[in-house]
């Protein structure tokens, strides 16, 4: 057999289940995935291309389990605000008269770009003009699942009934030989959608086993309204409308009680993606991790939409994450290294379905491989290599990245994007959006 891509030496971070650790390792992919992993010089073989990746960390691609990929123009735009009037006062007046497809085209090329920058393969996207996002991130290469923030009120009636999930059969059915691909079903909160559109959702996913992505207890007056209108705590509520009988995303989850963890424990198919720096920004809350731990929830993280954070950097993400909670807990050996870094690895595949194929490095599996330098001052000597990744790299440091198999970032160089041109446009893009703010 004749290799794609062989990447030759350094040490394979495999986050597999017996987390091993393979020193002066190659990874052999072909047709997009992992075909082999073999010790250096132990055979030999042929490859279209092979790469130097001694003195390298090969590590899978990182997963951000929750993004807002066409915010990225609006990065610093209002700062320094609670949510509710950051969102109620800029973000959706903006959104409501800016965006159009090829705004959030040309945004998310931008965020995208950036994703791989730092060294993430795949992002659970929540937005608008699905198509899109879809073929912004096919050009330069990220994998996305993709899904539509449905708000009543805003979104157009056929959204309330069963058009949803025929929207979203047609788009799979559109993109169904583009590996990097996929779709899942988003309804905002509970908060900006009516009982009938989450049941709609609940009844949608089971029926064509569709992911549900949805935002949930980010801030306290969310659960305080819910217990007033539907005399329910928020997971109750969510249990009631069927959404926790389908695999579901809960971005956030902040203002949780022990009872919801259990209710959301109970079928193992409800993951938490933990926004740690959004949260603080916004000081909304922070999410009880060890409680969460405790009852055996799978944890992963997400960056949000850069008018929050203001970054896509999810290994700053990680290392805030780890060391706030010691802090929190008064527990230095709570979230040790390794378990941060399953946050955002095979955790996060799991969160997804998706453990068999994304979140660890394995043959079978799908190449999403990200290559860290170590020949950085700040990433020498090397002790532990998750201590490493969580307190003390930074993504300058992700050389290459391989996704489904191709190469779309080599020596800090994106593959398929011109990163000036991005940027000309984003300047662009800025006199414009201020223009809208003014008038
Ligand atoms: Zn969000």
């Amino acid at each position: 057999m004749i290799f794609d891509i062989v990447l030759e030496g350094g040490s394979i971070i495999t986050m597999d289940d017996k987390n091993r650790i393979l020193s002066q390792s190659c990874i052999a992919i072909k047709d997009g995935k992992i075909q082999a992993i073999f010790p250096i010089g132990s055979s030999s073989y042929e490859a279209k291309q092979k790469i130097d990746t001694r003195n390298c960390f090969i590590i899978p691609g990182l997963i951000n389990m929750h993004s807002h990929l066409p915010m990225t123009y609006f990065r610093g735009l209002a700062d320094d605000l609670p949510l509710n009037t950051w969102l109620q006062k800029y973000i959706w007046p903006l959104e409501a008269k800016l965006i159009k497809p090829q705004l959030v085209y040309d945004a998310t090329l931008h965020g995208a770009s950036e994703m791989i920058k730092n060294g993430i393969s795949t992002t659970n996207d929540m937005y608008f003009c699905m198509n899109s996002i879809a073929d912004a991130c096919s050009q330069v290469g990220l994998r996305v699942f993709i899904s539509e923030a449905l708000i009543d009120n805003e979104s157009p009636k056929e959204y309330r009934d069963n058009t949803i999930g025929r929207r979203i059969t047609q788009l799979k059915e559109e993109y169904k030989d583009n590996p990097l691909i996929d779709f899942t079903l988003a309804p905002h909160s509970i908060y900006a959608c009516s009982a009938q559109t989450l049941k709609t959702c609940a009844k949608i996913a089971k029926d064509n086993n569709i992911l549900i992505h949805t935002h949930l207890s980010e801030i306290r007056e969310e659960v305080e309204n819910c217990l007033k209108i539907h005399k329910l705590k928020p997971v109750e509520y969510l249990k009631e409308l069927g959404l926790l009988e389908v695999r579901g995303i809960f971005a956030h989850g902040i203002w949780i009680e022990e009872e919801e963890m259990e209710l959301l424990a109970e079928k193992g198919l409800s993951s938490i993606a933990i926004c740690t720096e959004s949260n603080l920004k916004l000081s909304s809350g922070f999410a009880p991790i060890k409680k969460y731990q405790e009852k055996g929830i799978n944890l992963c993280l997400g960056t949000d939409g850069v008018a929050s954070n203001n970054n896509l950097d999810l290994l700053t993400e990680m290392s805030v994450t780890a060391k706030l909670h010691k802090a929190l807990n008064n527990d230095p050996t709570m979230l040790p290294a390794q378990e941060a870094f399953a946050f955002v690895t095979i955790n996060a595949a799991k969160a997804l379905g998706k453990e068999k194929e994304l979140g660890s490095l394995e043959t079978g599996k799908i190449a999403d491989i990200a290559v860290v330098s170590l020949q950085e001052l700040e990433n020498s000597p090397v002790y532990n290599p998750y201590s490493l990744l969580v307190y003390a790299i930074n993504s300058h440091s992700i050389r290459d990245m391989i996704i489904q198999g191709k190469i779309v970032m080599q020596n800090r160089q994106l593959c398929n994007v011109n990163e000036q041109q991005i940027l000309d446009k984003a300047a662009e893009y800025k006199e414009m959006i201020l223009q809208a703010t003014e008038k």
